[in-house]
């Protein structure tokens, strides 16, 4: 068993993970350097549901019609399978808005977004790299900080598009600060971020600051994208109490672009993407 696989089952998976998926407080915008260990603190606090996901997680069983057409159960087994066949491709295709990106499934070192641009919301950082987004996504989160502030909710962007590259200086810095082996178990590995797909923005809001901080969860403007983001196209990606299965602790502000359709089907299921994928068909391994 791997030394991060054993860190992970000895039940400090909060503190192993702090930094591991959005980790922006490390990127260079190191303009509020004292609040790290707060987060920290905040963040840690936020995991202790981690336990009960497989009972949340289990779908209702289907009852199906026992005396539907054959034909019809046929043609939709095979529509289904379709389906399922084409998804698998599309979340190893790091140009898919469907992409896996995660610990388990990496993201190639080469791999940059077509079509980055800048968004067009009001930022919090003057770093450009993480201003943009794939212009689809930026689309959406434009519509998304729109329709918001029409019901008083005003939205923040904090941290889009990391390349590869940054996250290779990421880790470099962390090793060089905390030591290799730290930065193994806390620093999330190139390849490894979903920051890397343009398909990425951590949000925020005054009411913390424009920080970053599972507090954001508790707030008017936290609740209004946890109940609206599918609408737009987006998902909650790292849920509370499910950083068993995504790898990563609960964060709220972590918003992940799947295309209206996809998005809104996982908000439905009420499931992570990867269990979600998993009651789909698809085989994947799961941290
Ligand atoms: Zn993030």
């Amino acid at each position: 068993m791997s030394m991060k696989k054993v860190i992970m089952k000895t039940g400090i998976i909060a503190s192993v993970l702090l930094f591991g998926a959005c980790a922006e407080s490390q990127v260079r915008d190191d303009t509020e350097p004292a609040t790290e260990s707060e987060q920290s603190e905040d963040l840690i606090q936020d995991e202790n549901s981690a336990a009960d996901e497989s009972q949340n997680e289990k779908n209702d069983d289907q009852d199906e019609d026992a005396e539907g057409s054959s034909r019809a159960e046929e043609e939709s087994d095979e529509a289904n399978k379709e389906e399922i066949e084409k998804l698998k491709e599309e979340i190893k295709n790091p140009s898919s808005t469907a992409v896996l990106a995660n610990k388990k499934y990496s993201l190639p070192e080469a791999f940059i977004p077509e079509n980055l641009v800048t968004v067009d919301v009001p930022t919090v950082l003057p770093n450009p790299e993480i201003k943009q987004m794939r212009g689809t996504a930026a689309d959406a989160l434009k519509d998304m900080f729109e329709a918001a502030e029409k019901e008083g909710i005003i939205l923040y962007a904090r941290s889009g598009y990391r390349s590869y590259d940054t996250q290779v200086q990421l880790f470099k810095n962390y090793a060089s600060k905390h030591g290799e082996e730290a930065a193994n178990k806390y620093s999330a590995r190139p390849g490894e971020s979903e920051h890397q797909t343009g398909l990425v923005m951590d949000v925020t809001s005054e009411s913390v600051n424009l920080q970053i901080t599972s507090d954001f969860g508790e707030t008017e403007e936290g609740q209004w994208v946890k109940e609206n983001a599918h609408e737009y196209g987006f998902i909650i990606r790292y849920p509370e109490g499910k950083s068993d299965i995504t790898g990563y602790i609960y964060e709220p502000w972590h918003l992940r672009y799947l295309g209206k359709e996809l998005a809104s089907e996982v908000y439905e299921s009420g499931l992570t993407y990867e269990k979600y994928l998993v009651e789909r068909g698809l085989n994947i391994e799961i941290q």
